[in-house]
């Protein structure tokens, strides 16, 4: 089946004095309606910036500079701009790790989901009121029917997340983009808050891509993950296989020590030395001044992304220094 987004072979780049430099290098991925795909990796590995150009979205001086992106059968990337904030509100959403990016403090939580729901869906303001106050429910705010009239800072962060939560699937959606939706809270709600999320996209067939650093919501939230190091995609591949017999060496890595939700959010650093910063960049490997298993070849070219019996994975060791599969 096609999938619902598929990223094809897309570049990013900052334009700079001395020239561009690629921050996202031929990535390639897809998701497939109804499937909560998890893309981890540290910080600087260019998942929040893969979310920004899917949603057209990308800062200056960051560009798309090769690649399509074709989301439900529609390519999306040279889309004009007002045809691509219709489909933002309406069948992309995005959820940020600060709720308060998606809230807007002036407006009671009611009359933010009354006027997303009225702007995009045939609904009257009481129609719309009704599925606000049900989706309210749904997310578990409690006394949702008074709560709604409440503004976003008498709700605590945990409640301020779910309220994002039903923002986001106000509008029926088909795909949620969600960037760090937990790294903000108190541990002791981001497990509750994943479980939601998933739990409501599950039951609506909502497709989410669920940008995150932290390895242990992708195991308790993914169908699939999707690791990047260094701008381009190193591995990806269905969760249960990836999280208990990683193949990348940089996989291996983060699955040293699988944290559970809410431990320690820097866990993934704990892999010695550090990621190439962007200027840094060769020909080579990324990987390799990390990898305990790095050779001759890994110093040279880069490999490619290639596919396995159940996933896909760039690095020598699996693809052969020739390109065949070992
Ligand atoms: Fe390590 Fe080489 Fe594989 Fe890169 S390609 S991860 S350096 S073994
Ligand atoms: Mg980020």
């Amino acid at each position: 089946a096609e999938p619902l987004l598929d990223v094809r072979n897309i570049d990013v780049a900052f334009a700079t004095r001395h020239g561009p430099l690629l921050a996202i290098d031929d990535v390639s991925m897809s998701i497939a309606a109804g499937e909560i795909v998890g893309v981890v990796g540290e910080s600087g590995a260019g998942k929040s910036l893969t979310g920004s150009a899917i949603i057209g979205l990308l800062d200056p001086p960051g560009y798309l500079a090769a690649g399509e992106i074709v989301f439900d059968g529609q390519r999306i990337d040279n889309l004009p701009a007002n045809k691509m904030r219709r489909i933002r509100g309406r069948h992309i959403s995005m959820i940020f790790q600060d709720p308060l990016t998606s809230l807007d403090p002036l407006y009671s939580v009611g009359h933010q989901l009354c006027e997303t729901i009225c702007t995009h869906l045939p609904l009257s303001r009481q129609q719309a009121r009704a599925k606000a106050i049900a989706l309210l429910d749904s997310v578990g705010v409690p006394a949702a029917a008074e709560r709604i009239d409440h503004y976003p800072h008498q709700f605590s962060g945990g409640m301020r997340q779910r309220v994002v939560i039903a923002l986001a699937l106000c509008t029926e959606p088909r795909l949620i983009i969600a960037d760090e939706p937990t790294t903000a809270l108190d541990v002791s709600v981001q497990a509750q808050i994943i479980t939601l999320l998933k739990t409501m996209c599950h039951e609506r067939g909502t497709a989410v891509m669920l940008v995150t650093h932290d390895m242990g919501v992708i195991a308790e939230a993914a169908d699939r993950v999707i690791v990047m190091y260094a701008g381009r995609v190193v591995e990806d591949g269905p969760v249960a296989e990836v999280v208990h017999n990683a193949c990348h060496p940089y996989t291996r890595g983060l699955m040293g020590a699988i944290p559970s939700i809410g431990d320690d959010l820097e866990r993934l650093a704990q892999i010695d030395g550090s990621m190439p910063r962007l200027s840094e960049r060769t020909k080579a490997c990324a990987f390799h001044p990390r990898c305990p298993r790095a050779m001759d070849i890994c110093r040279q070219s880069q490999p490619p992304l290639v596919q396995l019996s159940d996933r896909k994975v760039a690095c020598f060791l699996f693809t052969g220094t020739t390109g065949e599969a070992q």
